[in-house]
């Protein structure tokens, strides 16, 4: 790497963090149809956040978490998804950087991941307005990028969706009951259209991985586990991988 690309990368990962402090907002206000201008406030005490505090991750640590005012316990979510963003922005500028149109696909792609995981973990919700906004983008930005061919990405598309679907019609009968949100079912087609329909299959054996990893390790007692952090991580790490994998897997084949 270039010194000059270590400087833009580290560029990046700081306007990563502030991006990921404004996702926070967006997760947390989308769903409670509250307007994104306006500066945040503790939702304990209404204490109008400071400059210095809505620094990205610096605040959190001045504060040692907690409300200046009211000192009540500030979640530890906020640094870590403006960490998450912040880091996914500027790895993926490190892969990307030689082609424009797929790093900016990417990155818009992780945004949409970020907003929706952000409020499946404080409501238990996929926005749909969040999904009709990121469909255009994401579909104008698959098709103006080379990468893969346009059409993989609108069959990836097509069978993330009707996939996901035929599952929650299956966890129906089977387990008489919702085991997959119409959000969730929703997100698998856009994340269909950025990976394309070789990669998806990955994506979804990822979350299924992920999840399972999170029960055996941490064990929650919750009644409800958000899911769809699963899987933003489970196509965030397929489109990267995803391809090596399909060509080991055809190395097998053939
Ligand atoms: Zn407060």
């Amino acid at each position: 790497m270039t010194l000059e690309l270590y400087l833009w990368t580290g560029y990046i990962f700081i306007m990563g963090l502030f991006m990921g402090s404004f996702f926070n907002v967006v997760g947390i206000r989308v769903p409670e149809k509250i307007s994104l201008l306006g500066r945040s406030k503790c939702p304990d005490c209404g204490h109008q956040l400071g400059v210095l505090e809505l620094i990205p991750i610096i605040g959190y640590i001045f504060l040692r978490g907690r409300c200046k005012n009211c000192k009540s316990h500030i979640s530890v979510k906020y640094p870590i998804m403006e960490f998450i963003t912040g880091f996914l922005f500027a790895i993926s500028f490190v892969f990307l950087h030689e082609n424009m149109i797929e790093y900016i696909l990417v990155i818009v792609f992780i945004s949409l991941l970020v907003i929706v995981s952000v409020s499946d973990l404080y409501y238990q919700v996929v926005p749909d307005v969040v999904l009709l906004v990121f469909l255009p983008l994401l579909l104008g930005l698959r098709i103006a990028s080379p990468v893969i061919v346009w059409y993989e990405g609108i069959i990836g598309a097509v069978i993330g969706f009707g996939f996901m679907f035929l599952m929650s019609i299956y966890g129906k009968i089977r387990f008489q009951k919702e085991a997959l949100g119409g959000g969730d079912i929703k997100l698998y087609g856009l994340i269909g259209l950025v990976l394309g329909f070789n990669t998806i299959f990955i994506s979804v054996l990822l979350a299924g991985v992920y999840g399972l990893l999170y029960f055996a390790i941490l064990r929650p007692k919750n009644h409800y586990i958000p899911f769809v952090p699963f899987i933003a991580l489970g196509s965030i790490t397929a489109y990267f991988v995803g391809p090596y994998v399909n060509e080991w897997i055809l190395n097998i084949l053939v």
